[in-house]
């Protein structure tokens, strides 16, 4: 790669926006100390909200977005940084306020690249991506509030996308029997191979809970889904146990009463993976190296060019997305 670099680019036109594969040259990169070649990208939900220019999440055009990578350092004016480090970034508003991973060559501020642990290459990172960060950070939050895996059984919602998956993968890993919801009855066998021990049909969590409390039946929950399916399981949380909420695939708002926090302890603990500190990424990634065993990594990826990103937003946002998709783009 010399001074050029391809790039998915997003362009606005009377509040419509429009992707092209163009070459850009290495002077546009926008501020950073850090230069990374780009080895592997990942789709997550909102990558697929700033593809169609929803929700106002990128305001200055032209933009590349992607908001998670994993690749080499090709230059650094940063102290903690040496060119040919691998390193993984998600978060920060990459992809969206600042430009992101959906080209050969990104530049981003030092601070926000995790150097990529052992265990993992650039391509598992990007197999992980923010949706598995998050389910490892789930996965802490759990176990920080008592959750083990003696406890009973763990809820995972949204089982067949990205946090679902890695978090019904990272769950099992680590002794919990878990449940996963979807509702894709056609994904029970895939889910099952990443260590479901049962699958709960999305619509015995669709409907807003008739009563506040209901019976005991798990001792967690990891939700990606938000809206209704948080208010049906949270009723159905055993006597101290805790609901990681992490998305809203669903819906963002909530409806609940007060009665499963009041009455049985539960705690309701919110997940955040753009933002989050240094330290407790570099915790994640080192647990989840550790954790994420490599037959489910393999089950989860599937890849894509940087030309079938626009048709695949339309897919994840609408649910129809297995896993994790992941991109490389230089092809
Ligand atoms: P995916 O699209 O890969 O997964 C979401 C899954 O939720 C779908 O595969 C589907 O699973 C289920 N789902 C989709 N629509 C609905 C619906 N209307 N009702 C019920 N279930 C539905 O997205 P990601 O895994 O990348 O992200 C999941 C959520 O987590 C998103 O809302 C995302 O914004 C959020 N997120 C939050 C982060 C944070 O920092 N808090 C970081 C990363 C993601 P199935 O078909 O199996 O039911």
């Amino acid at each position: 790669m010399g001074d050029e670099f391809r790039a998915l680019v997003l362009e606005e036109t009377e509040g419509k926006v429009a992707a092209s594969v163009r070459m850009l040259d290495q002077a546009r990169l926008p501020e950073g100390d850090v230069t990374v070649d780009v080895a592997w990208s990942g789709l997550n939900y909102k990558d697929g909200m700033v593809l169609k220019g929803i929700g106002r999440l990128v305001r200055t055009y032209p933009h590349v977005p992607g908001i998670d990578f994993a690749g080499a350092v090709s230059a650094s004016d940063s102290p903690d940084y040496a060119p040919g480090d691998k390193v993984v970034l998600t978060g920060w508003r990459v992809g969206e306020a600042h430009w992101g991973g959906y080209a050969e060559r990104a530049r981003v501020k030092s601070d926000w690249l995790v150097p990529l642990p052992d265990g993992l290459d650039e391509k598992d990172a990007m197999t992980l991506g923010t949706a598995g960060f998050t389910a490892m950070l789930a996965v802490m939050a759990l176990a920080e509030h008592g959750v083990a895996p003696d406890s009973g059984p763990v809820l995972v919602t949204g089982g067949g996308g990205g946090v679902g998956g890695v978090a019904t993968a990272l769950l099992a890993a680590h002794g919990y029997e878990v449940h996963a919801s979807t509702g894709r009855a056609e994904l029970a066998d895939y889910l099952t191979g990443l260590g479901a021990a049962e699958i709960v049909p999305r619509a015995e969590l669709a409907e807003l809970p008739k009563r506040p409390l209901a019976a005991e039946r798990w001792a967690g929950a990891i939700d990606a889904v938000g809206g209704n399916t948080l208010a049906a399981l949270l009723p159905q949380i055993k006597y101290g146990g805790a609901v990681a909420a992490c998305g809203l695939a669903g819906g963002a708002e909530l409806s609940t009463t007060v009665l499963p926090f009041l009455l049985r302890g539960v705690n309701l603990l919110g997940i955040d993976s753009v933002m989050c500190p240094a330290a407790r990424r570099r915790t994640a990634w080192a647990a989840l190296a550790d954790k994420m065993p490599r037959a489910a990594l393999n089950a989860l990826a599937a890849t894509a060019t940087l030309e079938d990103l626009p048709g695949l937003a339309d897919k994840i946002l609408k649910g129809g997305v297995r896993g994790r998709v992941i991109v490389d783009p230089s092809r």
